[in-house]
């Protein structure tokens, strides 16, 4: 089992170690609900994800729903209606405690991403602040 938790912990999660699917979206939803250039998500069956705690719902298009704590604001779930007929639903894998057990397998909506993430990775690194 996995868990994960929002960042004041008001809200925890627990689910199974095996993704439906996984990806990097880079849709313009995941950017203006997250203000971060892309979103992972692990698509996983609604059942198999034990929620405590009571997330905020907020419906962020036509048909889709993202959730997240009320209280610190950190997103964690995402349904449509699609997801729903199929019985599954999008968790955000940085949500998690260890954000390495699910990897991501693809990268999605890159039409909408965010010209400079094309070559983010070669920008000057630092373990740290630079001093
Ligand atoms: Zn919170
Ligand atoms: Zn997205």
């Amino acid at each position: 089992m996995l868990r994960g938790r929002c960042y004041c912990n008001s809200i925890q999660f627990e689910m199974p170690d095996k993704a439906a699917a996984s990806s990097v979206c880079y849709c313009d939803f995941c950017r203006k609900q997250s203000g971060a250039p892309m979103l992972a998500w692990a698509m996983m069956p609604e059942d198999a994800v034990s929620v405590t705690g009571n997330p905020k719902v907020y419906n962020s298009s036509e048909d889709g729903w993202r959730s997240f704590c009320g209280l610190c604001g950190t997103g964690l779930f995402f349904t449509n209606a699609l997801l729903k007929k199929m019985g599954m639903m999008q968790v955000r894998i940085a949500a998690l405690d260890d954000p390495d057990a699910i990897i991501p397998q693809i990268q999605v909506q890159t039409a909408e991403r965010v010209k400079w993430m094309t070559s983010a990775h070669e920008l000057p690194a630092f373990e740290r602040f630079p001093g």
